[in-house]
């Protein structure tokens, strides 16, 4: 997935959640991006909150946004309707205010930022890139109205981040019953020898685990 198309999906959901670590704890806030370029996606806050000290000390930052969080009821039922979700865990820096001012020139993205440097003194610092990261777009559609899997899981990198392949792993140790198959509601298996965990429509629910009658479906990585 390119910048440009992964911006397109973040100004889509709009404002997202920024968690960063202070001390062992995780920090959390409402917050959003305001540009992109070839070296990342830009955000800013006031350069004395502890936010941004918090990303200064670390250089770490996690984003997490829902294109629609409404959960509907069926009786007593939550369903939650079609929508997608993006997490980024990545690597930020701060970026000088000049170069803000200079890029702003040719990206009107960035224009608003350069004018608040100009206006705010506390702005001048407070402006910095994600430059680093990989991240996973969750596409859901529960109830089946547009297609035929729940989840399409679309996951990806920029700024040379790494990260392991999505879903549940099962090894030559399957004998072919067919167990697992049967079990997922998620359309995930498909036959074979071994049958094979499909990545991109798993859910990391664990249900094909828990029937396997060998052991011989391990569970997903880490992202
Ligand atoms: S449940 Fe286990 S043995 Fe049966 S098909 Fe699935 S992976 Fe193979
Ligand atoms: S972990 Fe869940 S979604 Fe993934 S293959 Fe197993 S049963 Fe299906």
């Amino acid at each position: 997935m390119e910048l440009n198309e992964l911006y397109e999906t973040i100004e889509k959901i709009g404002v997202l959640t920024f968690s960063t670590i202070h001390e062992g704890e995780v920090h959390s806030r409402s917050a959003h991006f305001n540009g992109f370029d070839q070296d990342g996606l830009y955000f800013r806050t006031m350069a004395n909150k502890p936010y941004a000290r918090q990303l200064l000390e670390t250089g770490r930052l996690t984003v997490c946004g829902i294109s629609d969080a409404r959960i509907e009821h069926k009786g007593a039922v939550p369903v939650f309707p079609p929508s997608i979700t993006l997490r980024l865990i990545g690597e930020v820096r701060r970026v000088p205010p000049e170069v803000i001012i200079e890029k702003a020139k040719t990206n009107a993205m960035l224009e608003t930022a350069a004018q608040d440097i100009e206006n705010y003194p506390a702005m001048a610092d407070g402006n910095f890139v994600m430059h680093r990261a990989k991240g996973e777009l969750f596409d859901v559609d529960f109830e089946k109205e547009a297609r035929d899997h729940k989840v399409i899981r679309t996951r990806f990198s920029f700024g040379g981040a790494t990260f392991n392949p999505a879903g549940v792993r099962i090894t030559d140790a399957c004998i072919g019953c067919g167990a697992c198959k049967e079990v997922c509601s998620f359309q995930a298996i498909e036959e074979g020898t071994p049958y094979r965990c499909i990545p991109e429509y798993c859910d990391d629910c664990g249900s094909c685990l828990k029937v396997c009658p060998v052991d011989a479906i391990q569970e997903s990585l880490v992202f």
